[in-house]
């Protein structure tokens, strides 16, 4: 708390020097005033804590003195008290009381009398005062916490509190301007590696520097916050042309894919932003938050490092997305799921050896039909993938079970090679002897093959090891090439059946008869998919495919329609 100070204003020297005298033993600074005038100007200058403010005086008495500082807002608290050599009945000490005195000192002065009024005022002064600090402090406290709710303590952009009030003001301004601006989504692409391999503190570097360098890179009306951990908001104001929107993110993906030097390491990462736009988008800033956000979904989807605006389209496609998502929850529990098979025909030997065990989705009442193609890539973001592939393989076990001497194949998603459920069941089935791994094979896709090279626990390996045979799916419409084969866990490739659809068709006879022809020479099976005609049948079969599967022979059958076609045989 800052000291006291207490004005002595009397016109006469030696009065203001015994009045001295007798206040230094009071804990508080002196400012002395000889005229009206002078006393009203120390006042400014000072913060003053009393007044002992002589009531006779030439020019300006010490009446007219405590009118003046009773008008004034900033100096009417301070507490005046009158020292007078007149009579303290004359009737003046009412007039006193009246122009703001608080008290009375008379001359001659005893210095007791003095001290004691002087300390209780002063005591009163220290209350408020400290008062006054507590009331600031909390102003203070109030105005950081403010802060902290509005804006990212680590980068100093915006919250995302603070950016939803930010984009409800830019939408009222525009509404009144008639203005369109742009909302862009921001997420980093491969921020979690950096965080996950160079620890927290890089991550929060280059989130620093990357807020900076966006910040520098837009101009004062525009707005940037920060969202989430690795996401930002970015407001274009006023913008004429979608052009300029389209430029000045190519500018943000820019500075994005720079490389950040910390500590010796080279980070890299890139973004992805979905733009929605302000009004011909949505006009709350709910919708336009969420349009943004479901544009820029769309943009990882197609291959990050890249920008989408949002599409009416999108918005269909993102709500049937969820409105499966919903319904996927219960589909196991509400038994909604049936496993059809397609029979796999041995082209050389002519005759039923098994069949491929395909997932159908028809019993919801809402839903109806849902095609797989549709609905798996829905179960392996939400992870239901890993309970239905699971169901998958108990329901085809069932059929094994009645019927050992059949060679089935399911269909396997890369995720359930990222833990081990899938391997354990098999292992557990494997060890019980209820299962003959040579008789049971899954089916991956080539992507699969890519991504587990290297990777620290591979299960293709062990699944392998426990016997199971795995072929590749859709095969030659992936990345991978038949020489790579050599090097993985696969007995057979499964033609994509865009291929031999296609026949007759000279390119895709050609690419057939390579896939034969090397699949050999690698001591793999060939299974032919898609065989819809006679002729795609004898050309396979000429060419020396092992096996197939196609509408030519059958369609994905139900369990009884499967095994009547087994116990028939093909002609
Ligand atoms: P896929 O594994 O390549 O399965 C073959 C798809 O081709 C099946 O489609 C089948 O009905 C279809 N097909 C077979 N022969 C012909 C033909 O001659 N002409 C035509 N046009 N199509 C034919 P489906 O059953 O719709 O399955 C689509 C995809 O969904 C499957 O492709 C597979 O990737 C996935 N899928 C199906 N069931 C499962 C499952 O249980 N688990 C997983 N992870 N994926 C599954
Ligand atoms: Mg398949
Ligand atoms: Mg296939």
């Amino acid at each position: 708390m800052t000291q006291a100070k207490i004005l002595i204003v009397d016109d006469l020297k030696t009065n203001i020097l015994a009045l001295s005298m007798i206040l230094k033993q009071v804990d508080a600074e002196l400012v002395t005033a000889r005229s009206g005038n002078e006393a009203l100007q120390k006042v400014l200058e000072h913060d003053i804590s009393i007044i002992l403010l002589d009531v006779n005086m030439p020019e300006m008495d010490g009446f007219e003195v405590a009118a003046f500082l009773k008008e004034d807002e900033a100096t009417k608290h301070i507490p005046i008290i009158f020292v007078t050599a007149m009579d303290r009945h004359d009737g003046n000490s009412r007039k006193g009381y009246l122009s703001g005195a608080v008290d009375f000192i008379y001359k001659p002065i005893d210095s007791f009398v003095l001290l004691s009024k002087v300390n209780v005022f002063l005591d009163l002064w220290r209350l408020r005062a400290g008062l006054d600090s507590e009331i600031q402090q909390r102003k203070e406290n109030e105005e950081k916490i403010r802060y902290l709710s509005d804006n990212d303590l680590l980068t100093g952009l915006c919250n995302r509190r603070g950016f939803h009030v930010r984009l409800k003001s830019e939408i009222a301004r525009s509404k009144r301007s008639k203005e369109m601006f742009a909302l862009l989504f921001l997420d980093l692409d491969g921020f979690k590696k950096i965080n996950d391999s160079l620890g927290h503190e890089a991550g929060d570097y280059l989130l620093k520097e990357l807020s900076k360098l966006f910040k520098n890179s837009l101009r004062n009306s525009d707005f940037i916050g920060r969202y989430g951990g690795d996401e930002f908001v970015v407001l274009l104001t006023g913008i004429k042309h979608e052009s300029a929107i389209t430029q000045k993110i190519e500018e943000l993906i820019q500075i994005a894919s720079q490389e950040f030097i910390y500590d010796t390491h080279i980070m890299k990462v890139s973004v992805s932003i979905g733009v929605a736009l302000y009004p011909e988008h949505a006009q709350s800033d709910t919708k336009l938050l969420s349009y943004a956000d479901t544009a820029m979904y769309l943009a990882k989807e197609e291959g990050k490092n890249c920008f989408r605006f949002y599409t009416q389209e999108l918005n269909e496609k993102l709500k049937r997305e969820l409105l499966l998502d919903e319904h996927l929850k219960y589909a196991l529990e509400r038994d909604e799921f049936e496993l059809y098979f397609q029979p796999v025909i041995d082209l050389q030997k002519k005759e039923v050896v098994g069949a491929e065990s395909l997932l159908r989705w028809k019993k919801n009442k809402t839903l109806g039909f849902v095609s797989p193609e549709e609905f798996i890539p829905i179960t392996e973001s939400n992870g239901l993938i890993y309970d239905i592939g699971l169901w998958v393989l108990e329901e085809t076990l069932k059929l094994l079970d009645e019927h050992p001497q059949l060679y089935m194949a399911i269909n396997a998603s890369s995720l359930q090679f990222m833990n081990d459920s899938l391997y354990s069941k098999l292992k557990e089935h494997v060890e019980s002897g209820r299962l003959d791994p040579s008789h049971l094979e899954v089916e991956i896709t080539e992507r699969l093959l890519l991504d587990n090279i290297g990777s620290p626990k591979n299960y293709l390996l062990d699944i392998s090891a426990l016997g199971f045979s795995l072929s590749i799916d859709d095969f030659g419409t992936g990345y991978s090439s038949l020489s790579y084969l050599k090097s993985c866990p696969v007995n057979t490739v499964k033609i994509d059946k865009s291929f031999v659809s296609n026949i007759p068709d000279t390119s895709n006879e050609a690419l057939c008869k390579a896939i034969i022809s090397m699949a050999d020479a690698l001591h793999l099976k060939v299974i032919a998919e898609g065989i819809e005609t006679e002729f795609q049948k004898d050309f396979l079969t000429t060419l020396g495919c092992d096996y197939s599967q196609g509408y030519y022979f059958a369609k994905p059958l139900e369990k009884e329609a499967f095994l009547a076609f087994v116990a028939k045989g093909i002609q």
